[in-house]
């Protein structure tokens, strides 16, 4: 894992194992794995998503949005969504870029190409 002054650390370089060791580090120096029960994590996801969207709640969706930098809140809380997320995959043995290349076969099949997409309601 680069160190944290690596300036050169983003998303194109730094893997998801890589980011699990990192979750799985903090919780141990911490003696936190009972409390990272599946329940509580998927919970902690929930609550953190709703943190999310409070920051959209009352915007109107005429106005653009404005930039979204790395350490604004509104990524930090998508940072506590993909934490949790983490830690639940890692805790339940789950391979996310697995999960996430199989969920996308299913996706591509119930969204075809050129198949006009209806949102219901
Ligand atoms: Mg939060």
């Amino acid at each position: 894992m680069p160190s944290d002054q690596d300036e050169n650390r983003s998303d194109a370089t730094v893997t998801i194992a890589q980011l699990k060791a990192v979750m799985n580090e903090f919780v141990q120096e911490r003696s936190w794995e009972k409390f990272h029960l599946p329940k509580n994590l998927a919970m902690s996801i929930a609550i953190e998503s709703a943190e999310l969207m409070e920051h959209f709640q009352w915007t109107n969706p005429e106005q653009p949005l404005r930039p979204i930098g790395d350490d604004s809140p509104v990524a930090q809380e998508l940072a506590d969504v993909f934490a949790y997320t983490l830690r639940l995959a890692q805790v339940l043995g789950v391979d996310l870029s697995q999960a996430l290349e199989r969920k996308m076969e299913l996706n591509r099949i119930k969204y075809p190409i050129g198949v006009e997409f209806v949102p219901k309601g």
